[in-house]
């Protein structure tokens, strides 16, 4: 009889705790739990990076005379060689009003060709008036009129761009700075036309001595129009970007170092050129994920970016080519350790699909375009509800978030309680 009643107790309290711990799980990670950047709900997410890999790195090369190809002149400084036999593509900063048949042997390639502005030299002799102790907010105080920016879009810009887009076909993304001399005017006149521009470190008498420019960018950089970037190449910024899952921006002019640095963690960070990575944060934080649902062995889901075609053109109005956000992003999804996954499809097609551990939590990852909503469907070959949060043992800055902490705490105490509940209940029963 006490016996029974024990036990139905036990029993009881072990629903309980059960219903609880589900409940405390459930009820913590409904509220946004979202790493900075990220876009998602806590259990269907867009990767900060592309295949989910830890940090970005870009290698930009700058000056019409470093980046000819090999092909064309034998003595180049160049690093286009090198980044290809190292499977790695970059960004070269071109800068002229011509259009030299080398930019398509480039772009072709898959590099990415960027502005540089028509007349260097001539960007170089007018640092910011803040120079040479500009801080952020000094730079950004300098005024400036419609004048200035008119100027400066016609004469430096657009002829390069123009330059440039009608050799190689594709859009012109990013630019850099030439002597990295930037001011709200020249921020103001790049908006128009690019999804971010480089900056760039380098003292008098050349340049602006941007000194907080020499710095990795966080995955949502601050300010597009004045991206941070290494001066060379320099080991401590790459290491930067991946402790702090952020974005170093290496930037060479007459050597080609640190790219068999970059092959050797290719396959962890995301190597990529800058117009790239610019375009994948922009899909990245513009992702919209809606009607997600787990339905025993099938979870389900639609995702889309809400990012009109960005339509350029020059001040007098010549069209240049639209910058089409059609890059693919990487979505992840929770899924039970359980659970195999069988397929996964966007909008009926099946698509390749990578299952891994990431700081204790087991996700799918696939990529795809968010242009057009993608109805995405993943199969299991079991249930793939998320009992039980995996609590991280060693949680890295990026992927921890104190909201699946919580949960996972939570989850772990009452585990424990329960189980010692259990402990404590077998050992009346033998006793
Ligand atoms: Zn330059």
């Amino acid at each position: 009889m006490s016996n029974r009643i024990l036990r139905l107790l036990s029993i009881s309290a072990a629903i309980f705790l059960a219903v609880i711990s589900v409940a405390v799980t459930r009820s913590v990670l409904a509220t946004p739990a979202l790493r900075p950047a990220a876009q998602g709900n806590a259990y269907v997410e867009v990767c900060t990076w592309l295949d989910c890999k830890t940090g970005a790195v870009s290698y930009s090369q700058d000056d019409a005379n470093n980046i000819v190809p090999y092909s064309v002149n034998t003595n180049t400084n160049s690093c286009q060689i090198d980044l290809e036999n190292a499977g790695l593509r970059g960004t070269f900063y071109y800068n002229g009003g011509s259009s030299p048949d080398w930019l398509t042997t480039l772009s072709d390639a898959g590099h990415e060709v960027g502005s540089h502005l028509v007349n260097h030299d001539l960007n170089c002799a007018m640092p910011p008036a803040c120079a040479p102790t500009c801080t952020l907010e000094t730079l950004l105080q300098i005024p400036y009129t419609i004048t200035d920016v008119n100027s400066f879009r016609q004469g430096q810009i657009d002829p390069n761009v123009a330059a440039i887009e009608s050799r190689t076909g594709k859009p012109v993304v990013s630019m850099a700075y030439a002597c990295g001399n930037a001011d709200p005017g020249r921020m103001a006149a790049a908006q128009s036309y690019f999804a971010g521009v480089r900056s760039y470190y380098e003292p008098l008498p050349w340049g602006s001595n941007l000194t907080w420019i020499y710095d990795v960018n966080t995955p949502t950089p601050d300010e597009f129009m004045l991206l941070n970037a290494d001066w060379y190449f320099h080991q401590a910024l790459v290491d930067s970007a991946v402790n702090e899952n952020g974005w170093d921006i290496i930037t060479v002019h007459d050597y080609c170092e640190g790219i068999n640095a970059l092959k050797n963690i290719s396959h962890t960070t995301w190597i990529a050129p800058v117009g790239e990575v610019l375009k994948y944060i922009r899909v990245r934080n513009a992702t919209q994920i809606t009607n997600y649902a787990r339905s025993g062995t099938s979870i389900s889901f639609d995702a889309v970016h809400n990012l009109p075609v960005f339509q350029r053109q020059q001040l007098d109005g010549t069209p240049l080519l639209p910058i089409v956000y059609d890059n693919p992003v990487t979505l992840r999804a929770r899924v039970p350790m359980t659970a195999n996954i069988l397929s996964v499809q966007a909008n009926g097609v099946g698509i390749t699909y990578t299952v891994g551990v990431v700081s204790g939590t087991n996700y799918v990852w696939f990529n795809t375009p968010l242009t057009t909503s993608q109805h995405i469907e993943i199969e299991g070959d079991a249930p793939l509800a998320v009992r039980v949060v995996h609590l991280s043992a060693t949680p890295s800055a990026a992927d921890a978030t104190p909201a699946l902490l919580v949960a996972s705490g939570a989850s772990v105490c009452l585990l424990i309680m329960w189980t010692q509940r259990q402990r404590r209940r077998r050992g009346r029963q033998r006793g």
